[in-house]
């Protein structure tokens, strides 16, 4: 992949690099933050905040309130720790906490499974021509709906 040449990290690792970076952005790596970015790590397809408290209230072992779960998503999502896929309408961890990028999606419309591919040129390119508009870009959203390899086998057309 062209413009990708940062480490992806994965499973404590990639919550190792997500703790420093929060730290670093001067928040506290609290024992509630760090659960629901395991849960949140843990899916391996888009999460809302429902289902992130579902897995939280069952490893806690007691109800944990989709709102605070919501709250710490919000947190996530500011300090580069967590993506929101829009049309998905729920959230993914960032698997590059420690570097910005404006993530491109790849949704796959029968499994669900989500990944992702960073080309700053396609995004920079947006950010452009949104500029050339008198607009001014905060974040651009590319996603991309289609069909993921495992499910493209599935189906016998691989
Ligand atoms: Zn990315
Ligand atoms: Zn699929």
């Amino acid at each position: 992949m062209a413009h990708h040449h940062h480490h992806e990290h994965s499973g404590a690792d990639l919550t190792r690099a997500a703790e420093t970076t929060l730290t670093k952005a001067g928040e506290q790596w609290t024992a509630m933050r760090a659960q629901v970015f395991t849960a949140l790590a843990g899916f391996s397809k888009p999460a809302s905040a429902y289902d992130i408290a579902e897995a939280v209230s069952k490893a806690e072992g007691r109800r944990i309130a989709a709102n605070s779960v919501y709250r710490i998503l919000d947190l996530f999502v500011g300090a580069n720790l967590a993506r929101r896929v829009e049309s998905a309408n729920a959230y993914v961890a960032n698997a590059h906490p420690d570097c910005l990028h404006d993530c491109i999606f790849l949704v796959c419309d029968r499994c669900g499974q989500t990944t992702h591919i960073d080309d700053d040129t396609i995004t920079n390119s947006v950010r452009g021509a949104a500029r050339g508009a008198g607009f001014s870009p905060v974040r651009p959203v590319i996603e991309v709906r289609g069909t993921c390899a495992a499910c493209d086998g599935a189906a016998g057309t691989a």
